[in-house]
């Protein structure tokens, strides 16, 4: 069966105060052995949050990763070589924050996904459609093609080592959380489309539902069949909210 993943994404938050605190607040948490967690703190913050997540059952992850492996002449950026040296196992990519106010392309996340995994590192794949997509019903397509670009580039065998989270761009930061059947409909269609390559790894992938995901509302939602864990935003910057979430899930 699919192992449960929490992931908290921090965004763009935090100073070395209170990502110190955060993390003591963490190592106080409970975390079910059955659940597999990851946090992805800003870049600035990585060897602390690993140096002070050490021996807790906790991963750390990157929010992003540049299209380059390795080193180079790239001002500003980060390679999945240095972010897996640094003690990350896993990047987000693709995140709707960076294609929609960063304008990162299809093929950017694309490099971006096989960059990380070929740098050993496990790719969060972030999908998801607007509030105008959603509302003109395009949903299933919008998503299918984000996924589709992925899947024609690195090969349906790179999601033995990938996760998917499905991330409606209306339902984040809002508030609004997609209900749990809407999520559902979303996550197994993105299901059905990998079992038409291939329904093992179809079967084994997980994929994490976010968006306004908090403590009170995430049991209902990781309960749905095809949700197999959650990518939270603003509720897991608190470490009991976050915790009661991973507990949930
Ligand atoms: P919120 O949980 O704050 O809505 O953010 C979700 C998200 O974007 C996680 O990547």
């Amino acid at each position: 069966m699919r192992r449960p993943l929490v992931a908290g994404n921090w965004k763009m938050n935090g100073t070395r105060a209170s990502v110190a605190e955060l993390i003591e607040a963490l190592r106080q948490q409970e975390v079910p052995a059955a659940v597999e967690v990851v946090v992805f703190p800003s870049c600035l913050h990585l060897a602390q949050v690993v140096s002070g997540l050490g021996g807790k059952a906790i991963a750390v992850g990157a929010q992003d990763c540049s299209t380059e492996t390795g080193f180079g002449a790239l001002t500003g950026e980060e390679s999945a070589t240095q972010l897996a040296d640094a003690g990350c196992g896993w990047v987000l990519v693709g995140h709707s924050e960076r294609r929609l106010i960063l304008g990162e392309s299809d093929e950017v996340v694309s490099k971006k996904f096989s960059a990380a995994l070929e740098c050993g590192m496990t790719p969060v794949l972030c999908l998801g459609e607007t509030l105008e997509q959603r509302q003109s019903e395009q949903t299933l397509e919008v998503v299918g093609r984000q996924l589709a670009r992925i899947v024609a580039d690195a090969g349906i065998a790179a999601f033995e080592r990938a996760v998917v989270a499905y991330e409606p761009v209306w339902a984040i930061g809002t508030g609004l959380t997609a209900t749990p059947q809407q999520a559902q409909e979303v996550h197994a269609a993105i299901r059905a489309q990998l079992a038409r390559e291939d329904q093992r790894i179809a079967d084994g992938v997980r994929i994490l539902y976010g968006g306004s995901v908090k403590a009170d509302n995430a049991a209902e939602l990781l309960g749905m069949a095809d949700i197999d864990g959650g990518l939270i935003g603003g509720a897991s910057l608190n470490a009991n909210d976050f915790g009661t979430i991973c507990r949930a899930a």
